[in-house]
């Protein structure tokens, strides 16, 4: 996104991999993180999203109901895919979500249209990706300021985090929270 501060933005999606320790790893890291999380997983454990959501400073946003390819379907369907997301997590979570990351970063019209009726006020997207300890860039060798980061809630959660925290460190950007500069 753009802005001229020196900062950095972790995303975190999905939340098939639930660990207690992801909380100390966010924590020991200084990242607070917006997490794209998908309703399917929340619904199998919402009280450990909230809790690392409290605990590392943290925000849940909306990544649909069970992550389809919100191009492929209808705009009835995407509608639903975005809307009762937003209105579960409200109710779950006490805030409604204000961004939406599409699944695979796959959108059209009808996509806007029903994530700015749903209540959400930016579609996000990332320009580097983390997995396995390792950082792929859209553009570049380095992380410049406004860079979206995403990773996903994975096994190799410590690594993925380390390797953003370098990477910042690196280019001389400090880690920020995506929801105070997309307001
Ligand atoms: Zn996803």
């Amino acid at each position: 996104m753009d802005t001229d501060d020196p900062v950095a933005f972790l995303t975190i999606d999905d939340g098939a991999t639930r660990d207690p320790k992801m909380a100390d790893v966010l924590k020991e890291a200084g990242v607070p993180a917006t997490f794209f999380l998908t309703d399917q997983y929340v619904r199998e454990d919402a009280d450990f999203f909230r809790r690392l959501r409290d605990a590392t400073g943290s925000q849940i946003e909306n990544h649909t109901l069970d992550h389809p390819d919100l191009k492929s379907q209808s705009a009835d369907e995407q509608r639903r895919q975005i809307c009762a997301t937003s209105d579960n997590y409200e109710e779950e979570f006490g805030r409604r979500p204000t961004l939406l990351r599409p699944p695979y970063g796959s959108f059209d019209d009808d996509t806007l249209r029903a994530a700015a009726e749903c209540g959400t006020t930016h579609v996000v997207h990332w320009s580097a990706e983390i997995a396995n300890g390792k950082i792929q860039f859209a553009a570049g060798d380095r992380l410049r300021a406004g860079d979206i980061v995403l990773m996903h809630f994975r096994e190799q959660f410590r690594e993925d985090v380390d390797r953003f925290v370098e990477e910042a460190e690196k280019s001389g950007l400090e880690p920020a929270l995506l929801e105070d500069y997309l307001t």
